[in-house]
């Protein structure tokens, strides 16, 4: 089974390299298309965001890997989760929003969430033959994006197309301007809360420019342990879906000579408020983090249109985290109606600027 939203084309060449039983495309408009290409290989083909989600109930499903873009995957992870599949998570967002919910239901159905995440994945093989062993801390590692050491000032007039070219990794649009704020880091941190099950104190960054080290765990006796390796998005997804076991692969090998200095800063706090400001969303906790991702949403999506500057990215956020309330213990209902209630009040926060 396979899934695409939009991506008509790509949907299309893979079902046609891998044939599985039936595919759905998220919208409806191009359910012809995908018909029409797929139908004579004798692909089943469904569409609609209803059929995204109900589909990962089917039977001949174990493993489901979820890699919408943002709030989009929090329903559909849900569902497979409630259903007993396993869950190979690259929409972190999914955790942000409602970590305690998915977590416990994740607990509840005997299912396991294995991280596609490259931090989290490193994470975790880290973890493997220790899982008995109480972790210290962790040290999630942080490229800088395309803006790192760069000062307030420089970020005022920074374009989307500035920020879409990210030294080290080749990824959509969102996760490329989250990078460059570094609220990706930011999401990333209260997605290792709820994975590994850490208090707030027990997460680190760190900022490494060469991307090699892919996140850390000390041990309580001081011991730290590093997964290493060239940036390459194939082997996280590949160990998700193959864990316990390696599969060989031909991917690129790191050759330590080539990397004479592998260097470590401080996160720039200041400069990168985005990632000051998801942890104080992860130490309230509630909703807060919900109110984080859908303001960051809203200002992502506006910064990519030209509507607003990057240092406003921030500004958005912090006064939407402002302005909703707060809920200690939100349901899933909750969750549901603070993203619809952020997403209008960051969007009134953008337009006040924009019009005059
Ligand atoms: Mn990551």
């Amino acid at each position: 089974m396979l899934t695409a939203h939009r991506n008509v084309n790509l949907l299309i060449q893979q079902a046609g390299q891998f044939r599985p039983n039936a595919v759905v495309i998220g919208d409806d408009s191009l359910y012809r298309k995908v018909f029409d290409a797929l139908d004579p290989l004798d692909i089943k083909v469904y569409s609609g965001e209803k059929s995204l989600t109900s589909v990962v109930e089917m039977d001949t499903i174990d493993v489901v890997l979820t890699a919408m873009v943002g709030y989009s995957g929090l329903k559909p992870t849900l569902r497979a989760i409630e259903s007993g599949r396993q869950i190979a998570l690259a929409n972190k967002e999914t955790l942000v929003i409602a970590g305690d919910l998915i977590t416990k239901a994740a607990k509840e159905k005997g299912v396991n969430i294995y991280p596609v995440d490259s931090e989290h994945s490193a994470i975790f093989q880290c973890l493997v033959g220790d899982f008995q062993n109480k972790i210290e801390k962790i040290i999630l590692t942080a490229s800088g994006g395309p803006f790192r050491g760069k000062v307030y000032e420089e970020l005022k007039y920074v374009k989307a197309a500035q920020a879409l070219k990210h030294p080290n990794w080749d990824m959509g649009a969102k996760i490329t301007i989250d990078s460059a704020t570094m609220m990706n880091k930011g999401l990333e941190v209260i997605e290792a809360k709820w994975l590994f099950g850490l208090d707030n104190n027990q997460i680190d960054v760190v900022v490494h420019p060469q991307s090699i080290i892919h996140s850390m765990v000390q041990f309580e006796d001081g011991s730290i342990k590093a997964q290493m390796g060239l940036p390459d998005m194939r082997l996280p997804i590949q160990y998700a879906l193959s864990y316990p076991d390696r599969l060989k692969s031909d991917f690129p090998r790191f050759n330590f000579m080539d990397y004479p200095e592998l260097t470590f800063e401080q996160a720039d706090l200041e400069t990168f408020r985005n990632l000051a400001l998801s942890y104080q969303a992860l130490e309230k906790g509630g909703n807060l983090p919900c109110i984080l991702n859908a303001a960051n949403e809203i200002a992502v999506d506006a910064f990519l249109k030209d509507e607003i500057g990057f240092l406003e990215i921030s500004e958005v956020i912090e006064q939407s985290m402002g302005s909703i309330d707060f809920l200690n213990h939100p349901t899933l209902e909750d969750y549901v109606s603070t993203d619809i209630e952020t997403r209008i009040k960051a969007k009134e926060i953008i337009n006040k600027w924009v019009v005059h």
